[in-house]
């Protein structure tokens, strides 16, 4: 069959190589002149990883495995610790935290050169009898059997599904930058998660001795005057965070203006239909949320996961396959939607956190990343 997937981030490349392996016939187009190498790093948890070493990534020393999540007050009160490992344990893959470079090459790598196009920004989809046919801006159109949107939260693709994009700002924002930041964390397998007055901080190892460090603050598209300038975030970002507990302080005096980057916070209801016709999506275009959770790149590998499952179930047969394959991420990638939409880490309160028991926030994460993913069993 001719698939043709237009946006060659996590969810196209991995429903690619997923679609590839079964045989299919795809292409990827692409809007961007060259694959990205912005965006940080991204931690991928035992169902994405396993999803990535069930494609043939050669995931093995990429990134830097994460044990333990703990969480402090901004003056170092340590509230809670999850045991991240035990997931890995019980499902038989790591946790990871990688570059997001490192993994769009990992993707990259399962597919032959000529699978990607780039420069190919799709502007509109019809579709025709049996045939879908995609428009782009520069060049001819393309037709195949299937078209998948991968083409993240500002889909076009979605447009032609959903006919409007439901995404609407969360009123927070992500502050971020990836590098070698010289404190014991970057090379350890440990996350801290900060939360204090008016935001909360990340700090995660990426592995080779890069620290991926984050600051979430309230955000809103009529940029409120307190928040910082788009062009130097940074006096801004040290005057809200540059008192709290270490290793804050140094981490902030390692960075400038130029390694921090921005993303604002979107979320919306994902709803029960994800396709029509030979049309479906995968990725952000059907579930954009806020990063609070670190799943949305793990349920984009669902996606595309189940989305090559649903295939294989129903040769032949593409609207019905695409009806099973929305039917299970629907409810899945909603439970994910939903708790991230609630922006928890930058609002729970510490006495809440103190409260629950460090033996019991290991057990609840196994099961509710077995929950919330289609491919672990
Ligand atoms: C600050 C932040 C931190 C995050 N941290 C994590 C984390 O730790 N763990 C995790 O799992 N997730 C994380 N996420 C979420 C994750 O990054 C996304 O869910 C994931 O990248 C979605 O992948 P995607 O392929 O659907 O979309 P994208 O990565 O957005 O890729 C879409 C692609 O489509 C292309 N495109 C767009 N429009 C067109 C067009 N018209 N024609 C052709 N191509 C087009 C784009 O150029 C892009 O390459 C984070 C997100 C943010 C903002």
């Amino acid at each position: 069959m001719r698939v043709l997937i237009i946006g060659a981030g996590v969810g196209g490349l991995a429903a690619a190589a997923a679609l590839l392996a079964d045989g299919h016939e795809v292409r990827v187009a692409e809007a961007a002149d060259a694959p990205r190498t912005g965006g940080a790093a991204v931690t991928l948890w035992s169902n994405g990883t396993g999803i990535l070493r069930a494609l043939g990534a050669a995931l093995d020393g990429a990134g830097a495995p994460i044990d333990v999540m703990e969480q402090y007050g901004a003056d170092g009160r340590r509230l809670v610790s999850i045991d991240v490992a035990r997931a890995a344990r019980v499902h038989g893959h790591p946790n990871v935290c990688l570059p997001r470079r490192r993994l769009l090459g990992l993707l990259a790598a399962l597919l032959p050169d000529t699978v990607v196009e780039y420069g190919r920004a799709c502007t509109g989809v019809v579709q025709q009898g049996g045939t879908v046919r995609a428009e782009f801006a520069a060049g001819p159109p393309a037709e195949a059997d299937l078209l998948i949107g991968a083409d993240g939260r500002r889909s076009v693709v979605r447009t032609h599904v959903w006919g409007r994009d439901p995404g609407e700002p969360t009123g927070w924002g992500t502050w971020q930058g990836l590098g070698p930041v010289p404190v014991a964390l970057a090379s350890s397998r440990r996350c801290m998660m900060i939360t204090g007055r008016g935001g909360s901080c990340g700090l995660m190892p990426a592995g080779d001795g890069l620290l991926q460090w984050w600051f979430d603050m309230p955000w809103s598209p009529d940029w409120p005057p307190d928040a910082p300038p788009l062009a130097a975030p940074l006096a801004e970002i040290r005057r809200r965070f540059g008192h709290w507990c270490a290793p804050v302080p140094d981490v902030l005096a390692a960075v400038g203006d130029r390694d921090v980057e921005l993303f604002p916070h979107y979320r919306h209801r994902v709803p029960r239909r994800w396709s029509s016709g030979r049309v479906t999506l995968a990725g952000d275009s059907a579930h954009s949320m806020p990063p609070t959770r670190a799943q949305g790149a793990n349920q984009a590998l669902e996606d595309a996961w189940t989305l090559a499952a649903a295939l294989r179930a129903a040769p032949g047969d593409v609207p019905a396959a695409l009806r099973a394959y929305e039917r299970r991420r629907a409810r899945k990638a909603g439970i994910v939607a939903r708790h991230a939409a609630r922006e928890d880490i930058n609002r729970l309160p510490a006495v809440v956190s103190r409260l629950v028991p460090d033996g019991l926030t290991g057990v609840y994460y196994t099961r509710w990343l077995r929950r919330v993913s289609d491919f672990l069993p």
